[in-house]
């Protein structure tokens, strides 16, 4: 069966062609996978911006409103690291939206994947390294508070640590965070959340994925989660520019299948997100589209509606 993804058109703003970050993925994203015939256009499903309400289960209005107004402090824009233009103010709410329709989807129909998400260094009162709200921590909450839910279980694998996830959500028992990552990178300071895999510099595909198959099967059964929230960056990749870890394509693709398996086998609706990636814009891309792909094989293989 197709593969529910989420995407808006306003997700590339522009940003100065001199910007570090990769701001052209998304669009690209999406047109690589509608050419590939991975994703079919009627099932592309266009978020709407998270309503104010939800977003303050998590932000406050006093950081919300001086981010989207641009009236942040110096050093608060720089640790964020983009600029609050109009079209960036956009995009940033309309991404929030993006990973609770993806949730939302994933409830119905057992798995669904955003093309962008996975904002997981942004607390609830500041940003930080290119995230400004954080999309799954919001998503959670809104979920939790309407009764959609009642445990959910994020798998944050992007190659940094998940301190702003974890932060949001440590006296929050009804949401387990479990993160695995890069040991020396970015966070230097960790924030400690529930199930925390540092991996040494250079770590490559089998013991990348040992620690995961050590772990997450143990973490799925005694959490027992309605929803598992899955960020899939691919800043592991031994090409990324701001990664330190060493895993080929293949490890990937392998990492990828083995979550998804994981929580479908558990009949745990799954949703994914693509968190980070850094490098060339035609390899980053590709790198983006494998969770999608591995999605979509799922879909196919546990028959979901
Ligand atoms: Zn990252």
């Amino acid at each position: 069966m197709p593969l529910p993804v989420v995407y808006h058109p306003h997700y590339s703003a522009p940003l100065p062609s001199t910007h570090r970050f990769p701001m052209a993925k998304f669009r690209l994203l999406h047109q690589l996978l509608l050419e590939q015939g991975v994703v079919q256009a009627d099932e592309v499903h266009r978020p709407l911006s998270i309503a104010r309400r939800d977003l303050e289960s998590v932000h406050p209005r006093r950081y919300h409103e001086a981010f989207s107004r641009d009236h942040l402090t110096r050093p608060e824009q720089r640790r964020i690291g983009l600029p609050a233009t109009r079209p960036l103010v956009q995009r940033t709410w309309l991404a929030v939206g993006g990973t609770l329709l993806t949730a939302r989807l994933a409830l119905q129909r057992g798995l669904a994947s955003h093309l962008a998400g996975g904002t997981h260094h942004a607390h609830p009162g500041f940003g930080s390294g290119f995230c400004i709200f954080n999309d799954c921590a919001v998503a959670a909450r809104v979920l939790l508070g309407t009764g959609e839910v009642r445990r959910i279980l994020i798998v944050d694998l992007d190659v940094h640590q998940g301190d702003g996830s974890a932060a949001c959500f440590q006296h929050d028992p009804r949401v387990t965070t479990l993160s695995v990552h890069a040991a020396s990178n970015f966070p230097l300071r960790k924030v400690d959340g529930d199930i925390d895999i540092p991996l040494a510099d250079g770590t490559s595909d089998d013991d990348y994925l040992a620690a995961i198959a050590d772990r997450l099967p143990d973490a799925l059964d005694t959490i027992a989660p309605d929803l598992v929230l899955y960020n899939a960056g691919v800043d592991p990749h031994h090409d990324d520019r701001l990664g330190r870890l060493a895993l080929s394509d293949a490890g990937l693709k392998m990492r990828d299948r083995l979550v998804l398996d994981a929580c479908l086998r558990r009949r745990i609706p799954t949703a994914t997100v693509i968190g980070g990636g850094y490098d060339a814009l035609d390899p980053l891309v590709q790198r983006h589209a494998i969770v999608v792909r591995a999605a979509a094989e799922q879909a196919r293989l546990f028959d979901l509606p």
